[in-house]
């Protein structure tokens, strides 16, 4: 029989979200528990906000230097993506298990398995020791948000945000589909450390929720840069070529 457990509160996802009100409700001195199905700290600390600051970082340090080069500052920068990935993994690589410990470290139950809620007071736990039921008298429900996946012939080819983040190597040509803040900054990334950056954005403008008068300022730098935007138009499909 299924093992059945019962908390004042259960947190569904362990990511910034989960994160904070687990520690709320623990200080109310209330019994929790947090269920995490894939990495303890969710989207922003392992394949989100901080990574992508990481690699930013470099960018824009190279950025920075080429400004000043023969003004004061003698050489050639380069990025060394594969080093910057390494930097990247060293800062990342901990976070799950650092994060998990420290709920485990104040009295906070975790549990690691998709939950599925098999009515409204009690959801089961796919665990890897079997599942268990955890019922509980409040619920938060933090499950985040994943990338948008293309429904078109050759989506297969593409990779998504959380993969570009672990890339070994930057490729020559990289084709961003998309506009959001997400995109942009993939396409700074990607073209500061060397790649022709392609963007394709289905609507008629970058950021649509953004400032225009930023945004024009900012597409004028990329374009800069080399990156190529095309708007208005829809991937309809992804074909592999010989390289
Ligand atoms: C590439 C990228 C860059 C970003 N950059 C920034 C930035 O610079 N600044 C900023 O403010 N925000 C940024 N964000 C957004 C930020 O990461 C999110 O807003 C934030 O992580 C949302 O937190 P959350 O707790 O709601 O969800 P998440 O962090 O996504 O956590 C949800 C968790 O729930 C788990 N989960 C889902 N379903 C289940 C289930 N059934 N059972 C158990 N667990 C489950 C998931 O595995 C995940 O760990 C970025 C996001 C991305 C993808």
């Amino acid at each position: 029989m299924t093992e059945t457990k019962h908390y004042d509160v259960a947190i569904i996802g362990a990511g910034p979200a989960g994160l904070a009100a687990a520690d709320d409700v623990k200080r109310a001195g209330k019994s929790v528990v947090v269920i995490e199905k894939y990495l303890w700290g969710g989207t922003c600390p392992n394949y989100g906000c901080d990574p992508k600051k990481i690699l930013l970082a470099g960018i824009e340090a190279k950025e920075s230097f080429d400004f000043l080069a023969g003004d004061g500052l003698l050489g050639d920068v380069k990025i060394e993506w594969p080093a910057l990935m390494a930097r990247k993994m060293h800062f990342t690589e901990s976070i799950p298990e650092r994060t998990q410990s420290q709920l485990e470290s104040v009295g906070i139950t975790t549990l690691y398995g998709p939950a599925h809620f098999i009515n409204k007071d009690t959801v089961v736990v796919h665990g890897v020791a079997g599942d268990l039921e955890v019922q509980a008298t409040d619920w938060v429900v933090s499950v985040g948000q994943r990338p948008a996946t293309l429904d078109i012939p050759g989506a297969e080819l593409s990779i998504d945000s959380e993969a570009f983040l672990s890339l070994p190597e930057m490729p020559q040509h990289v084709t961003i589909v998309g506009g959001g803040y997400i995109a942009i900054e993939f396409a700074g990334i990607a073209a500061g450390a060397g790649a022709e950056v392609t963007l394709i954005i289905r609507d008629s403008e970058l950021l649509k929720d953004f400032d225009s008068q930023y945004v024009d300022i900012l597409t004028k730098e990329l374009e800069k840069r080399g990156i190529k935007f095309y708007y208005n138009t829809e991937v309809t499909a992804i074909t592999e070529n010989a390289d």
